[in-house]
């Protein structure tokens, strides 16, 4: 599904965001992407999704990836319907897309809200716009940033929900995120990042206490 080969990337300022990753993941996984900030989560999910160019190393992708943004990026002048259409519509406009975000609207539970502005819409709305709009590429991977941050408790957990419907429809993900309570409720593997470099690779559910034991290694 993805194969990552000591890729580094170094900044400007010649710092190394990411220094020697190696990681290979399968399909329907669920990656969790911790680490402190500056770790080089963000840079990471960025060069698998060719935003950024790596300095060494290779990223060998089976399918399309899909990325979700931390600040969501939804266009402001934009209903939910037009900003779910508006990358199909480029990429294949002969094809009549509404249909298909309708449905993954729907499947999402904000069917009412199509007509209406971002601007007006509540964090978790947005997250579940943003999570529709990238579902509208058909990815076989979603690389998610910091999917939770600004999010109060309730929302994370229809967050978690979410996520896992996404797992059921068979696409691979990796999440990004500080929160490591979140990530060990999500993820089948964590890896965490530190300076640049992955640290940990492990199962949550082969742990008693993941987030222990995670907590020593930041
Ligand atoms: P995280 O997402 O884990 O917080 P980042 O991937 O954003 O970490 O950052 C990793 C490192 O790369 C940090 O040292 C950061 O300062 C640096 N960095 C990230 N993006 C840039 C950029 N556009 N220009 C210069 N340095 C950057
Ligand atoms: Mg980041």
């Amino acid at each position: 599904m993805l194969k990552i080969k000591n890729i580094v990337k170094k900044t400007k300022r010649n710092v190394f965001a990411l220094n020697d990753v190696s990681l290979t993941v399968t399909k329907q996984e669920v990656i969790g992407l911790a680490g402190p900030s500056g770790s080089g989560k963000s840079t990471l999910l960025r060069c698998i999704q060719e935003l950024e160019k790596v300095t060494s190393g290779r990223i060998e992708k089976t399918g399309k990836s899909g990325f979700m943004f931390q600040d969501f990026q939804l266009f402001p002048h934009m209903t939910v319907l037009q900003n779910l259409l508006y990358a199909p519509q480029i990429n294949t406009p002969k094809q009549d897309h509404k249909e298909s975000a309708l449905t993954f609207l729907k499947k999402l539970g904000i069917p009412d809200i199509k007509d209406a502005f971002p601007g007006t819409l509540s964090g978790g709305q947005k997250q579940r716009v943003a999570l529709a709009r990238s579902l509208m590429m058909h990815p076989e991977i979603l690389l998610c940033d910091e999917p939770t941050s600004g999010l109060d408790v309730a929302t994370i957990r229809e967050i978690i929900t979410l996520l896992k419907s996404v797992q059921d429809l068979g696409i691979t993900m990796i999440i990004a995120s500080h929160d490591l309570d979140f990530l060990t409720k999500i993820s089948d593997r964590i890896i965490l990042l530190k300076e640049g470099k992955i640290v940990a690779d492990m199962q949550p559910s082969q742990f008693e206490d993941p987030i222990d034991y995670l907590t020593k290694l930041y």
